[in-house]
């Protein structure tokens, strides 16, 4: 999957930019590319294969700012140094990054060629480039804000104009674009991991948004141009949790981080007066919990397989039939929205395109969604507009460990939350609640051999690996069927 960096302030673009990709790296990419003004000129540097490929290219001490950085998931034109991203218009004025897929490329490919226009690319985005050099307009905003008014498709895109470098261009259509506030200096990313390192102040653009972003101030507008203002939320994600430390993979870290992670997920919501648990997020009162008559939940991936899990969960703790469903079919069918129902969007970053989809296909029809989610403040949770967050801190490899983990946990916690409110006896609710805190302490289950480092407090429970399959130490019962 692609990534966008970019940077506006006092220090040299290149360097932060570079680092960025590398925090994005884990995402996958074919090429990557990165741009700087310099002296009112754009110095482009761009290749086939990875970072590290890009940084032998790139000079040494490269000076300029602001700057835009891409790695690049090709869909159109092969992977090689000429379609690798940024792109830039025939003047080399502007340079584009761009995530998604224009799809009218073609026509608007073939419009600019009859205008002479000569492309130096395969891709759909180059012509992103072209096109907002051939608007008019007096500032980078408004011939951006034109240019894409002729687009249909899906983008995540960061413009630089070379000739008035105070300010970078920013928006979004469905691929995220995320800025990091800093101390008069501003940081961009399509994923949150590219910049908690600098700075913990973010803003999440929404679709069909665009901001102007200066090293001191950002301004947001909608596409149509209306203005719109948006808080920026603090990150409690350490830049540690991060970073590899000294695990070969990131993957053992995080299976390694599932007590911790699990131990976030409950904590302060375990009440042992009511042998209940709270759910902070949701907003729901007891009455309209009750009028539940069915639960649906929709994810993709992992996230889809958590949610078989918690359908099993709610079923068979709260009595309430639940299904799960793949998120990525879901609007495709004409879904009936019940009123009764209670949708459960679930995803780990908050950005899965198909359970956005699908939660605007509740929506639409009138229905009630609650996001399951771990990214604060991401797409998905302010669609749904409450949920239950993870709080499994950042998840860099692909493979989903802690975060299915604790999505498990959390319809745990809503099961026994809605089986409390029904039928479910106290003295089952105690026994599901001891069992969430064994969870808590760590009698879990080792998946992997703890060899080599580990992210262990000292004197921790040795056992410092789980797995959902086993909700105890080998051997016992599951508690979830304990009567
Ligand atoms: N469609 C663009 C290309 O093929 C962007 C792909 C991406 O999202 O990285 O270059």
């Amino acid at each position: 999957m692609c990534g966008i960096v970019g940077y506006i302030g006092r220090q040299d673009a290149a360097p932060i930019l570079m680092e960025g990709l590398r925090r994005l790296e884990y995402r996958g990419y074919d090429s990557a590319g990165v741009a700087a003004v310099r002296g009112g000129a754009l110095r482009i540097y761009k290749s086939k294969g990875n970072v590290r490929d890009l940084e032998r290219l790139v000079p040494p001490g490269l000076k300029g700012t602001p700057g835009i950085a891409h790695t690049r998931w090709a869909t159109h034109g092969e992977p090689n140094d000429r379609n690798a991203h940024p792109h830039a218009d025939a003047a080399n004025r502007y340079a584009v990054v761009h995530n998604g897929i224009i799809e009218n490329a073609q026509a608007l490919r073939a419009q600019l060629l009859a205008q002479g226009v000569q492309f130096r690319s395969d891709t759909d985005s180059e012509v992103l480039a072209h096109l907002i050099a051939a608007m008019p307009g007096e500032t980078l905003e408004q011939t951006v804000r034109a240019a894409l008014q002729m687009i249909t498709g899906a983008y995540g895109i960061a413009v630089l104009d070379a000739e008035r470098p105070d300010a970078l261009l920013v928006a979004r259509q469905g691929s995220p674009v995320i800025l990091g506030i800093g101390e008069r200096e501003m940081f961009i990313a399509s994923d949150a991991a590219a910049l908690v390192r600098h700075t913990p102040r973010i803003v999440h653009l929404d679709d069909g948004e665009i901001a102007v972003v200066r090293a001191d101030r950002y301004e947001t507008s909608t596409l149509e141009g209306g203005p719109t203002v948006k808080v920026p939320l603090v990150l409690d994600w350490q830049s540690e949790a991060l970073s590899k430390g000294t695990f070969a993979h990131y993957m053992h870290k995080e299976i390694l981080e599932q007590p911790d992670a699990i131990r976030r997920t409950l904590s302060g919501r375990l009440d042992k007066r009511f042998h209940t648990a709270h759910l902070g997020g949701i907003e729901m009162a007891a009455r309209e919990l009750l009028a539940v008559r069915r639960v649906k939940i929709l994810g993709c991936g992992s996230a889809y397989i958590a949610g078989c899990v918690g359908a099993q969960l709610i079923e068979q703790i709260a009595r309430i039939p639940a299904h799960a469903e793949p998120a990525s079919e879901f609007r495709y069918r004409n879904p009936v929205i019940e009123p009764d129902t209670l949708y459960l969007a679930v995803s780990q970053s908050g950005e899965t395109f198909d359970t956005l989809a699908a939660v605007q296909e509740v929506t639409r029809k009138g229905g009630h969604a609650l996001g399951i989610v771990n990214a604060v403040g991401s797409t998905i949770v302010r669609a749904c507009g409450r949920g239950i967050y993870l709080h499994a801190g950042p998840e860099i490899a692909v493979v989903s460990t802690k975060t299915f983990t604790c999505t498990a946990v959390a319809f745990a916690r809503l099961a026994l939350h809605l089986g409390r409110l029904r039928d479910l006896s106290a003295a089952r609710g105690e026994r599901l609640l001891s069992a969430l805190e064994r969870h808590c302490r760590g009698r879990l289950l080792r998946l992997w051999p703890t060899r080599g480092p580990s992210t262990r407090s000292p004197g921790r429970s040795p056992a410092t690996a789980t797995c959902i399959s086993s909700v105890g130490p080998p051997g016992t019962r599951s508690p979830w069927r304990a009567r």
